[in-house]
């Protein structure tokens, strides 16, 4: 086993992460940037590493930086969280050839479902359903992209083939904006991903996303963890998330979860992943995997016992999955409300000195985060300061619980959107279960 691991990331996954590695016995790095001096976890760190200035780039996203801070303190291993390099494949290579490991999977497995257009086709190959659409990146033929489209039938959807955090897409009603369409997200791509290829897929008019956790060791070992429900969205980005997926039939959830599993086995993954799909009219389509840990993980980890983040660290060090499929047997419901900085009805960042912070507590809650008061939410990086979790034996007691939680809580000094998840959990139809990605949006986020 490892006897230390470096946390390349920062906010609450790495307080998760760090959580997992003090659970094991193991040492932790901590690095942070000159804007996360005073966290949390800096403290509680073994050894901590300042790895460059307050933005992104030249500390998170810094390659060589990290890299140096793993071999300077001699780290056996990098858990890259969630975001940042977490999904770049060649932080991943770059790491293995430093003689590290990564903690995830191998960079070529990285760069084939990173990019969105071979994601769609190993699926394929490997008998998952996916949305009708492009089987490859659209070339520069206007009347070639054009019959493509009429093909698929409008509307459509122009997405980037390396996009991600709910960027670089596009719907498109009729052919006489399509072309413009491809060029500015092209475009966009280019300069968000640094990839500009593009492609289209049908737009499901009102679907339901439901993805499916694996988890598989280099053994030749995957299993899959249930499902889990993210369709209340706001501009593709996740709020609310629970597991399992309300009113879907058990038969047809476990025919795709065993499909995912033998896909990690025909693709050679290993650790943590999620495969995410559409669902609409019973059917389901794949539309991306994503190849690390995810921000909704922890309703998994309620229903079913498994420690996800502990099982990804023994798999990275060789170790056999320490469950198999017959040993997940999901209990119960859990949801998880991820909790911004940023105003409820306006959703504008809210930065600043956290003067106040009470968390709630009690039978089925657990609280992710880092902040504590007097903490400083810097305005430099993503709004998600936290995630309340609620588990419960029933939907609605989970329901009930997270409700009693957030009215517990306090939080003064900024912003946060707690009373747009109370405005969620009091919503008839989301208490129905089951509204699509377009139902918080249109509804909720209006009234
Ligand atoms: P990202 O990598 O940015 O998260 P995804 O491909 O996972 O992008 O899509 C994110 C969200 O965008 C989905 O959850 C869904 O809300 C919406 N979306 C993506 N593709 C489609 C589609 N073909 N039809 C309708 N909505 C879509």
């Amino acid at each position: 086993m490892f006897e230390k691991i470096l946390v390349a990331n920062r906010g609450e996954i790495a307080l998760r992460v760090q959580r997992a590695c003090r659970a094991l016995g193991i040492r932790t790095v901590m690095v942070y940037s000159e804007a996360d001096r005073d966290a949390r976890y800096v403290q509680l760190a073994d050894e901590a590493v300042c790895i460059g200035p307050a933005p992104s780039a030249p500390s998170y996203l810094n390659m060589a930086a990290l890299i140096a801070a793993a071999e300077g303190t001699g780290a056996q291993a990098i858990h890259p969280g969630y975001g940042f390099l977490s999904e770049n494949a060649l932080f991943s290579q770059r790491v293995e050839e430093a003689g590290i490991v990564f903690i995830g999977p191998r960079a070529e497995t990285i760069r084939l479902m990173g990019d969105k257009v071979s994601a769609k086709r190993a699926m394929l190959e490997a008998g998952v359903p996916c949305v009708p659409g492009s089987s490859k990146a659209l070339s520069d033929d206007a009347e070639a992209i054009c019959r493509e489209a009429r093909d698929i039938g409008y509307p459509v959807i122009v997405k980037a083939a390396g996009g991600g955090g709910g960027r670089g897409m596009r719907i498109v009603h009729d052919e006489s904006t399509l072309l413009n369409a491809v060029t500015t997200t092209k475009e966009e791509a280019g300069r968000a991903f640094g990839n500009p290829a593009v492609y289209i897929e049908k737009f499901l008019a009102s679907p339901r996303h439901i993805e499916i956790q694996v988890m598989a060791d280099t053994h030749g070992n995957a299993v899959w963890l249930g499902e889990r429900d993210c369709s209340m969205q706001r501009r593709h980005q996740k709020v609310l998330e629970e597991a399992p997926a309300p009113s879907i039939d058990r038969a047809a959830i476990a025919v795709l979860g065993e499909r995912c599993a033998q896909a990690c086995v025909r693709i050679g993954y290993r650790g943590a992943g999620t495969f995410e799909f559409l669902f609409e009219n019973g059917q389901f389509y794949f539309i991306e995997m994503n190849t690390r840990i995810q921000v909704e993980h922890p309703v998994t980890e309620l229903i079913t016992g498994i420690d996800i983040v502990r099982e990804q660290i023994l798999v990275a060090a060789g170790e056999r999955l320490s469950f198999g499929q017959q040993n997940v047997q999901p209990r119960g419901h859990a949801l998880e409300c991820r909790i911004n900085a940023e105003d409820a009805v306006s959703f504008m960042p809210s930065p600043g000195r956290v003067s106040a912070w009470q968390m709630p507590g009690g039978p089925g809650i657990r609280v992710d985060s880092h902040v504590y008061p007097g903490y400083v939410v810097p305005p430099h990086y993503d709004s998600m300061i936290g995630k309340v979790i609620s588990y419960g034996a029933t939907r609605d007691e989970a329901i009930a619980r997270m409700k009693l939680a957030l009215s517990e809580m306090v939080v003064e000094g900024i912003a946060t959107n707690v009373a747009l998840h109370q405005r969620i959990l009091d919503d008839a139809s989301f208490q129905q279960g089951g509204a699509s990605i377009h139902y918080l949006e249109s509804t909720i986020c209006k009234t």
